[in-house]
């Protein structure tokens, strides 16, 4: 399983589309301060199922869409479309090659999809969660990451462990179906 493209339309400071190409092996995102080297993180976090403002680097979850500048105005929409190799099959889904996709309007209004058929945000989340890809984000280390891991409290090392071992998704379920 490898990223092979990521496309981003009024996602943050990419208000015209943009396809970046990946190839399997490593990737580097290199540019000046504030050119939007973040912004593509974001773009692959937000798109497989981000819903913490915070991780996103915003306040709200609204901050995602292209704000405008001097010379272009606001857009009303961001879209985000990610494309991975799933030749080895390590997502449980019948297709080689798999497209998430996620629209946000600024109304607050939302629509995903996965291969072009529109789903819920919990379809994309629990499709990735037994990948190693989960929505706790981990496979992204961001600033500061490294050092929050190391000062974990033993219940949160507890939770990296069974998100990597693909449990979290069960024992969440649990706790939900105890809670009714
Ligand atoms: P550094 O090297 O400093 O880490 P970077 O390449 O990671 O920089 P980013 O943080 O990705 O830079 O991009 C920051 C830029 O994105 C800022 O100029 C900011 O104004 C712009 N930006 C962020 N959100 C939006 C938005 N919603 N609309 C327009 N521009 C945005
Ligand atoms: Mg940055």
């Amino acid at each position: 399983m490898y990223l092979k493209s990521l496309t981003l339309r009024g996602f943050k400071s990419f208000a015209s589309t943009t396809t970046l190409r990946f190839e399997p092996g490593i990737t580097c995102v290199v540019g000046p301060n504030g050119s939007g080297k973040s912004n593509i993180v974001d773009a692959l976090a937000w798109v497989m199922g981000e819903q913490g403002a915070k991780s996103l680097r915003g306040g709200k979850m609204e901050d995602v869409i292209f704000a405008g500048t001097a010379s272009r105005p606001p857009l009303g929409r961001a879209e985000v479309v990610v494309t991975i190799d799933n030749s080895d099959g390590a997502l449980p889904i019948e297709y080689s090659e798999v497209t998430l996709s996620r629209i946000m309007f600024r109304n607050g209004g939302s629509e995903y999809a996965i291969n072009g058929r529109p789903c819920r945000l919990l379809d994309i989340q629990e499709l990735l969660s037994d990948s190693g890809i989960g929505r706790e984000m981990h496979v992204i280390v961001g600033q500061g990451q490294l050092e929050e891991v190391l000062h974990a409290t033993p219940e949160e090392r507890r939770g990296f462990i069974e998100e990597a071992a693909g449990v979290l998704k069960h024992r969440k379920r649990k706790e939900k179906a105890l809670r009714k």
